[in-house]
């Protein structure tokens, strides 16, 4: 079929919005209708070149949801017609890493979806016969996708697919971090460096989880004020001595969780020197740039701080998204705040430009 898409042609250009072709899904795939995309970091990361690992042409986007239109053959785990996310971490349920609890790192496709290809190693995407690759195994600035069942996780309904987009990246992998990688206690201090779309994501987590004191620290008092709204008890302005300032505000000790969701490595320092000293969990969720070092000074480990990354929230996608989705559905999670901008998919590259000028958290893309 011919559909309409934003590919990236050539790095640090705009993307150029055109008619590809997607052939039909194999076996094992499925074709989703797109109904909305979030326009996330990630994507721009890659479009500006400065991501070793990117290539092009390929068609951005990961933060999608739509409904299923046609199944390959042999697909079971979702049918037509089902309301979807789009999962860029997929949960085959069979390799090693997917039958345990400890990892959400899902080995099954790895290889060729960092590639570009879906798991048998081509394109559905193309272009005047030559290939384009897929990105992240998603490619949602399509209104058409073609993905593997085992990276679609189907979810109730009812939830509005331009809220639902949420839930494919950021706001997931914040929530993930505080409810299931850190598994916040009850009662408990947490800090939260950085309030983008994975800071209020784990000021939200970390509220369900019955946290009393969540302090969340940015550059941006207006961040900050949406922080509040996400059950954030204290704010502050972030500096080099933010350290200090969190000390000063828990008896000297520091908290119980602390979560980076900037991806600047001296934030993650603070991050760990936040952390208490007995049984501090720094929860490191921002994305450094390939080949920053984090420093860490080992006396603070030794004395019970301890650090973890959390890689989309520690969520196993098919099944944790659609609970949190089903969390949002109950009232619980308010989503509405998050999306600041709403946009066509002809507009895609002014999401880029919002987002460089830092307004608002998350612009969607109505497909
Ligand atoms: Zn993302
Ligand atoms: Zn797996």
């Amino acid at each position: 079929m011919r559909m309409r898409a934003a590919v990236l042609e050539e790095f640090a250009r705009p993307l150029v919005v055109q008619e590809v072709e997607l052939a039909d899904p194999g076996p094992g795939e499925v074709l989703v209708r797109l109904v909305a995309c979030g326009v996330c970091h990630t994507d721009m990361y890659t479009a500006s070149g400065v991501d070793p690992s990117g290539y092009a042409p390929t068609v951005l986007g990961h933060e999608g949801a739509g409904v299923v239109e046609r199944c390959g053959e042999g697909v079971r785990l979702v049918g037509e017609g089902d309301h979807v996310v789009t999962l860029f971490s997929p949960q085959c349920g069979e390799c090693v890493h997917c039958v345990s609890p400890l990892t959400n790192l899902c080995l099954a496709i790895r290889e060729q979806q960092n590639l570009g290809y879906l798991p048998d190693g081509t394109t559905r995407l193309s272009r005047g016969g030559e290939p384009v690759r897929h990105f992240m195994g998603t490619s949602t600035f399509a209104e058409y996708t073609v993905m593997p069942e085992i990276a679609l996780a189907r979810i109730d309904r009812e939830a509005p697919l331009d809220r639902a987009c949420l839930f494919a990246c950021g706001l997931s992998t914040g929530l993930g971090a505080a409810m299931k990688t850190a598994a916040v206690r009850e009662g408990s201090t947490c800090v939260v460096f950085g309030a983008g779309m994975v800071g209020l994501g784990a000021v939200a987590g970390a509220r369900l989880r019955g946290a009393e004191r969540i302090v969340c620290v940015d550059m941006s008092g207006e961040r900050l004020e949406l922080a509040r709204g996400q059950g954030a008890t204290e704010t502050m302005i972030g500096g080099e001595d933010a350290v200090q300032r969190i000390l000063e505000m828990t008896d000297g000790f520091g908290a119980d969780y602390t979560f980076e969701a900037t991806g600047n490595v001296a934030v993650m320092r603070q991050a760990v020197e936040a952390a208490r000293m007995g049984w501090g969990l720094c929860t490191v969720c921002g994305v450094a740039g390939r080949g920053e070092m984090l420093e860490v000074i080992p006396r603070l480990l030794i004395t019970g701080r301890r650090v973890c990354g959390s890689s989309f929230g520690g969520l196993k996608g098919r099944e944790d998204v659609p609970a949190l989705v089903s969390r949002y559905l109950e009232g619980q999670i308010d989503v509405d705040p998050f999306i600041s901008h709403r946009i066509s998919l002809d507009e895609v590259n002014r999401g880029f430009e919002l987002m460089e000028a830092q307004d608002g958290i998350r612009s969607v893309i109505e497909l």
